[in-house]
């Protein structure tokens, strides 16, 4: 794995020495001098998969960089100290305007989430989700439009992440489709 973090930090932070080096089986970065341990972690997002009465599925467009432009699932970071359920259920409120009903996991997919000069590591959790009405939707906080496209009909490459992409195959060729 390449971690990128190799080229930002290149002083402890604890002691100010520049023998701060990344151990890659680690996954950590130790410092020569005063043996401070920094390990790199993959911070836990999440991402709903919202299929409307006639199976269609709610895309975004992304109204930030990364990948501004490009499509998305809703979602986003679980804050320090919350629930990933209640992270969800606060994005799709925050974004969208929408309740969501009731929901349940589908899977997880490891992401890169460039950031600035930074490349962060995710775990995108995806879970199907049921929204009942849909009549309040509107766009907001980072996303700049959204669209219900048939499932059968969508383009993979109009998505700026990875793990999004395998998430919406994943979902294609589960059972969990039947969810209404
Ligand atoms: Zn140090």
């Amino acid at each position: 794995m390449i971690y990128s973090a190799e080229n930002i930090f290149k002083y402890c932070p604890k002691c100010g020495e520049q023998n701060f080096l990344l151990l890659p089986k680690e996954g950590a970065f130790r410092c020569g001098a005063c043996k401070f341990c920094y390990y790199l972690n993959a911070a836990a997002a999440v991402a709903a998969l919202i299929v409307d009465e006639n199976k269609n599925l709610l895309v975004v467009e992304r109204g930030r960089e990364p990948a501004k432009g490009m499509l998305d699932l809703p979602g986003g970071f679980v804050d320090i100290g919350e629930r990933a359920e209640d992270a969800l259920q606060r994005e799709i409120r925050e974004e969208l305007n929408l309740e969501i009903k009731q929901f349940s996991l589908l899977t997880t997919f490891p992401n890169d989430y460039p950031y600035g000069d930074m490349l962060y590591f995710t775990l995108d959790l995806a879970f199907v989700c049921q929204v009942r009405d849909f009549s309040k939707i509107r766009t907001a906080d980072d996303v700049s439009g959204y669209q219900f496209i048939p499932l059968h009909e969508i383009d993979l490459d109009l998505f700026g992440f990875e793990s999004v992409k395998k998430i919406i195959e994943y979902f294609k060729n589960s059972s969990t489709l039947q969810v209404s």
